[in-house]
């Protein structure tokens, strides 16, 4: 089976094109939502920036996600208080429900604000829902605590959070607008040229690379991470609302709007295979997930589309954003929460570039002490 992802088989609209031989101020390398973000940020500052990705726009995980647009990092609201400190956590929320607000002016028909909901497995997961219902409600965030759940969800879970102001995306649509965007803009876009740090002449070169980021900067504690996904037919009918994910993100899955189901996870049943930067998917995981539909739908449609795709995971699962070496700066590391992140971030590290000093840059210091690896993360 062709393992693209249900999201890049829409035919890309095209890009602005401005192709320019002369020296970039900025290389950008990668061309998913944070190096588009990025160049977004610095063209409309008018620097000459020019971005290479290997194969198409968001041909990385930005093309091959879950589509789920949350605010936050990987850590629920309650975990980065208690990491980070209130205020440093307060930041960082605030940070990505700005950069949500900014998905909805840019992207179009490719977001629908619709809400996100958090379900609890089991009694210990209600607890944990519990601490992060609190926690946000304590610093004055919209959450709200659910306990009547249509079927078959009252059947497999007990109780939720929703989060009215997530969302859900179409992300290559998405990040093609971004892309879009950033090259109306002035930025020059180059896909299909694979490049490496040594080989650019330029001021400053970011390295966009979320999963990708082990192979250019192997000195960073980033780990490839494989997630895997499917997509079904449309089902029989209108179940799902909004994104759901449960078990802290190991399980998750969103209804488009034409009635198919997109779902991913169940990496918790083989870590070891998924620490790998391989795109490809595997039987065990991909009969999970599909014995997993069942569950949620009560037959088993046909499967259509099974992909993968790889993000970067950091032991402390907070982002890196910096300079790592003499003007070579990085953005990623999202431990796969990345879809508000990665626009957040790669419009941070512009700023670094142009010798701004947002607060955030603080919190993702890839010069940080970072914590021993965590056996776990989400996604
Ligand atoms: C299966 C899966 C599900 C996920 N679900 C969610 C979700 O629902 N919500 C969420 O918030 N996050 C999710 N994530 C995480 C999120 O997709 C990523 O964190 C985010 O897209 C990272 O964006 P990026 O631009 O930093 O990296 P990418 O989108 O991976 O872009 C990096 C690009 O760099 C290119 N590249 C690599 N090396 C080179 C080179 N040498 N030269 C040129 N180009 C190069 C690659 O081709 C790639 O396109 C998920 C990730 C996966 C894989």
């Amino acid at each position: 089976m062709d393992t693209t992802s249900l999201w890049l088989k829409e035919p890309p609209d095209g890009l602005p094109r401005s192709r320019s031989e002369g020296r970039a101020e900025v290389v950008v390398i990668g061309g998913g939502v944070t190096g588009c973000s990025c160049a977004l940020t610095l063209a409309e500052r008018g620097v000459r920036v020019r971005l290479y990705e290997a194969r198409e726009i968001a041909g990385g995980a930005s093309g091959r996600n879950g589509g789920f647009a949350l605010r936050g990092a990987a850590a629920p609201y309650d975990e980065a208080r208690r990491d980070l400190g209130d205020e440093r956590a307060r930041l960082v929320m605030e940070l990505t429900e700005r950069a949500l607000d900014r998905i909805e002016e840019l992207a179009g028909d490719a977001f629908r604000r619709v809400g996100s909901l958090r379900l609890a497995f089991d009694e210990r997961e209600r607890e944990a829902l519990r601490r992060e219902h609190d926690a946000l409600r304590e610093h004055g965030f919209a959450v709200e605590w659910v306990d009547q759940l249509e079927p078959p969800l009252d059947r497999l879970y007990r109780g939720a959070i929703l989060h009215p102001h997530d969302g859900a995306l179409q992300p290559a649509r998405w990040v093609r607008r971004l892309a879009a965007h950033a090259a109306s803009a002035g930025a020059e876009i180059r896909e299909r040229e694979a490049v490496t740090i040594e080989e650019l002449d330029t001021d400053a070169i970011v390295v966009a690379g979320d999963g990708f980021i082990p192979q250019l900067l192997p000195e960073l504690p980033v780990r490839a991470t494989r997630g895997q996904v499917l997509a079904t037919e449309p089902l029989r009918a209108r179940l799902y609302e909004r994104p759901h994910y449960a078990r802290g993100g190991y399980d998750y899955w969103q209804q488009l709007p034409d009635g198919r189901l997109v779902l991913g996870g169940k990496r918790d049943s083989s870590f070891e295979t998924e620490h790998t930067d391989v795109e490809e998917t595997t039987a065990p995981i991909q009969d999970r997930l599909e014995a997993f539909v069942e569950q949620l739908v009560g037959y088993r449609p046909e499967v259509t589309d099974r992909w993968a795709g790889v993000w970067g995971t950091t032991p402390d699962l907070v982002p890196l954003v910096g300079e790592v070496r003499d003007r070579v700066w990085v953005a990623g590391g999202y431990s796969g929460h990345g879809n508000a992140l990665g626009l957040a971030c790669g419009d941070l590290v512009a700023r670094a570039i142009l010798g701004e000093r947002p607060p955030e840059l603080e919190i993702f210091d890839p010069a940080r002490a970072v914590l021993p690896w965590q056996s776990a993360s989400h996604g």
